[in-house]
């Protein structure tokens, strides 16, 4: 007799805390990468993702044009934190920045099942037992980002208004405006909990490229308006002229460097 065919979905039979370990041991490489989903294990027993403070936070952030990105940081001691998922312990909000490129298809960074998209949005996290973002940056599990692709619709997305009359104040570089916390709050909170997202081991994708960061990219794309992604695409690098694309190339990933996709099963309340 043979054996029985082994299923593709890999489900450990041991606690949700122990998943997380194990993906903690899986082997970094360099990021962005390409991912065919089908091709992912996909594990089902993960604890949920868990964000906190991220729709309720009454604090300013700055908005600034770097030259490089749009980067938006928050001005407040009582920081959102991102927890559960691959995880083990808090991951204390940093910034949040975005990708992207001249047209609809290019400008995201990490690509899933071969779509590209408009944009990528990347919410940066740094573990809460190391003392600064800088300092997390030197362990393997220093950082957890969030990565977002946003996908161009001819409709606006309301959700991201807040965030986009800030991009309309810092088109020259080096500008920067002050801007409501809502302006990190345009994810769905039904999505976050209950969306599907591929998780590894993976690299900053601007130098240093440093392998220190846990990657957690959600399956289902945000929408953004075409005008709204106009307001990306007009600000303005170091040259003064419109920064044309500011993506990272997809890089080889080894065998033997896993990428899981994670269903996120609703949580019992
Ligand atoms: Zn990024």
């Amino acid at each position: 007799m043979s054996p029985k065919p082994r299923s593709l979905k890999v489900c450990p039979s041991n606690t949700a805390a122990s998943d997380a370990e194990q993906i903690s041991k899986l082997r970094a490489s360099q990021s962005p990468i390409a991912i065919a989903v089908q091709r992912c294990p996909t594990w089902s027993s993960l604890e949920p993702l868990r964000f906190k403070r991220y729709w309720d936070n009454d604090s300013n952030g700055v908005l600034l044009n770097t030259g490089q990105t749009a980067y938006f940081t928050l001005d407040s001691p009582t920081r959102p934190r991102l927890s559960g998922g691959p995880l083990i312990g808090d991951y204390i909000f940093e910034q949040m920045h975005f990708h992207w490129s001249v047209d609809d298809f290019t400008g995201c960074e990490h690509v899933l099942d071969g779509h590209g998209y408009a944009a990528e949005c990347h919410l940066v996290h740094y573990n809460s037992k190391y003392e600064s973002l800088e300092a997390a940056v030197e362990h393997a599990d220093g950082l957890a980002v969030v990565g977002y692709l946003l996908e161009a619709a001819d409709a606006p997305n309301p959700s991201f208004d807040m965030f986009v009359e800030g991009l309309e104040q810092i088109r020259k570089p080096e500008h920067s405006v002050v801007v409501s916390a809502e302006s990190l709050a345009w994810m769905n909170r039904e999505d976050v909990t209950t969306g599907s997202y591929v998780t590894y081991k993976g690299s900053l994708t601007t130098p240093p490229y440093t392998e220190c960061v846990t990657w957690i990219i959600y399956e289902k794309p945000v929408q953004i308006g075409m005008e709204q992604l106009g307001l990306l695409r007009q600000l303005e690098g170091a040259d003064s002229v419109p920064i044309e694309r500011n993506v990272r190339p997809t890089q080889r990933h080894p065998p033997g460097h896993s990428v899981i996709y994670v269903k996120q099963i609703k949580a019992k309340l």
